[in-house]
Formats: C-alpha cells, structure tokens, sequence
C-alpha cells in the first residue's frame, strides 16, 4: 500500500507564559491508502494536537515550528489558509469526540450537511437536499427525510454522531481523521459507531486516522499503531505485534490497565502518575520517573527511536544494546 499522509518531524509549539512550549515533538508516521491507523495514548500526550496540525487547525497561540505534512506527496505545511479551505472537508475530514459542541444548535440537520456539499461541489437546491438524505440513509438514520428538517437537540448522541460522520464523509473524503469519535457515547451505541466507521472506510475506499486512549478500540479497528507519550512517539508497529508483544514500558502500562488484560484480577492496574506538562518534560526519558524498569541513563539521555525486530520503533534505552549492554 502506497503512502497516503506522511508527517516528518512534525513540531508544534504553543505560547506559554515563560516561552514557547513544545506540544508535539519530531512526530513521524504514515498512513496508507486504505488503512486504520491508530494513534494512541493518555490525555495530554499530544495526539489531538497532532490532528489538528495536519489540518492547520490549531489555535491562534499555537503553531507548527518544523516538520512536513505530505498528503498525497504535497506538504500542507506550506498551504496558506485559503488552499487549506479547499483540503479540508474535500480531502481530509475530521470528527470529535463530542457531536453536541460540533453541530450547531440553531440550523436543521440538513441545512449543515448541505452547506459542506454547497462549499465543495458545484450543486444546488433539490440536488443538494437529495445528497443529504442519501447520505443520511447512509450513515444509518431512520426517517432521513424527517431527521433533514431536525434540529441537533431532537437527537440522541449516537444519532448525532451519525450526522457528524455523514458531514465528514459528504464529499468524499480520501482520509478521515476521527478523534475520540466513541468516547463521548453509551458503550452499546460505540460499538455501532465503530461499526460504521470501519463499513465507510471500505466502501468510500477511506483511510482513517483513528486517536483514541482506548486499546480494545484500538483491537478492533486499526491495523497499525502509533503509540504516543508526552509530545513524543514512543513506539510504532503493527496492531497484532503491538497487542501481543508490546516493547515500551509505557505501553505495556497501557495494555495491562485496560480492563480485559487485568480479567481475573481483583483490581485494575494502573500507570503511576501522570503525563508531564510540556515545561516540566525531564532531561532524559520523559516516561522516566513512571517507569518500573528506568535506569541511571534514563534520567540523563534522551532515548532515540530506534529499530526492534524490524518491524517495532520503540524509545527505550532497554532496547539499546551498545549503550546498555544487556537487553
Ligand atoms: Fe523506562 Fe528508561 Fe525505557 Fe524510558 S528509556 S521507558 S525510563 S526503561
């Protein structure tokens, strides 16, 4: 499968009182044609940020510092906005977590799928109605003729996030990018969503970039894994290697506090601790001072990515044999 996004070195600073501060740091992945990416991790480990970079969506105190976003092999860094506007529901389509902060209140369902086909395709009027309730029945809704003329609030949350999809996925996007697009709804109704999703990305021959801290999600759905921890990617690989034989401490955490793992035990384990904020990251492995299996090392030097088994990148001095000696 050929590359569908690529992002090198992506940084992304924000303005903080004291200087700038690094949110996302040297991030590189790729997604292909036609895959599920998952890219993982805590609240704060930067994943959000990270999407919103891709679409040049980051507030106005925020912004990217280095790095390269290639989509279909042309850098959206050097895009200005007005280039952006095209890219961004046409090419590249974003959900969140929440459909009720993202739809607006006061227009009817189809008067806000209608406006992205309006902004994108040369349609109008009926044209335009029909798409709508096509795409409504698409997505799944019942009674798309009536839910056209609804507005948001009459919705459930799963409905919601059904309108959000049929939004994003309006113009035929190559490449969705959905963040948290589950967690806001009843476990019942994710799976339904999750559902959904994978069906679309199949039929409209998508690609998604799929964030979520949620590893049985990340089971389901993705065929490759980004796992990120403050700012950084910290380790890389297929989904099955991933789950089976994870490298990262951090990420070991991770799939030993999910609560499947732990089935038998009588309580969750859990990471000790918390994500740093970007001004207190240490001199060394940012993972460091939660880590079982830290060393002197790892509160000194910065641990690179590097290469194991030729199929995992993971940041781990563990995995550094030169400069530890033993594994
Ligand atoms: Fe733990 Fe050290 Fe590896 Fe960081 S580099 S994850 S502290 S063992």
């Amino acid at each position: 499968m050929s590359n569908l996004l690529e992002v090198t070195g992506l940084t992304t600073q924000f303005e903080g009182k004291k200087g700038p501060l690094t949110v996302v740091d040297q991030v590189d992945f790729t997604v292909k044609k036609g895959e599920i990416l998952g890219l993982v991790g805590e609240s704060g480990c930067g994943k959000s940020v990270t999407s919103l970079s891709i679409l040049q969506l980051l507030d106005k105190n925020g912004k990217i510092s280095s790095g390269n976003v290639f989509y279909k092999n042309i850098d959206l860094v050097q895009k200005s906005e007005k280039e952006m506007k095209k890219i961004r529901g046409k090419e590249i389509s974003m959900i969140f977590q929440d459909p009720m902060t993202s739809l607006n209140p006061v227009l009817t369902i189809g008067k806000q799928i209608g406006e992205v086909i309006e902004k994108h395709e040369k349609i109008k009027g009926k044209e335009v109605k029909k798409k709508v309730i096509e795409l409504l029945k698409l997505v799944g809704i019942p009674r798309a003729e009536d839910i056209y003329d609804e507005y948001p609030h009459r919705l459930s949350g799963g409905m919601k996030q059904r309108v959000m999809i049929a939004m994003a996925i309006a113009c035929h996007p190559a490449m969705l990018i959905a963040d948290e697009p589950t967690t806001a709804l009843d476990v019942t109704i994710q799976a339904q969503i999750l559902d959904l999703l994978r069906s679309l990305k199949d039929d409209l021959d998508m690609s998604i970039l799929l964030i979520t801290h949620d590893l049985g999600v990340v089971a389901e759905m993705c065929d490759r894994v980004v796992v990120m921890y403050a700012g950084q990617v910290v380790e890389a690989t297929d989904t099955r290697t991933l789950l089976r034989n994870p490298r990262h401490p951090y990420t070991v955490g991770l799939i030993q506090s999910t609560p499947h793992q732990s089935k038998g035990e009588k309580r969750l384990k859990s990471i000790v601790g918390q994500v740093p904020a970007p001004d207190q990251y240490s001199k060394g492995c940012r993972f460091a001072n939660r880590c079982p299996k830290a060393m002197s090392i790892c509160e000194t030097a910065v641990p690179p990515l590097l290469e194991v088994d030729g199929q995992t990148s993971c940041r781990c001095w563990l995995y550094e044999e030169k400069e530890v000696g033993v594994l």
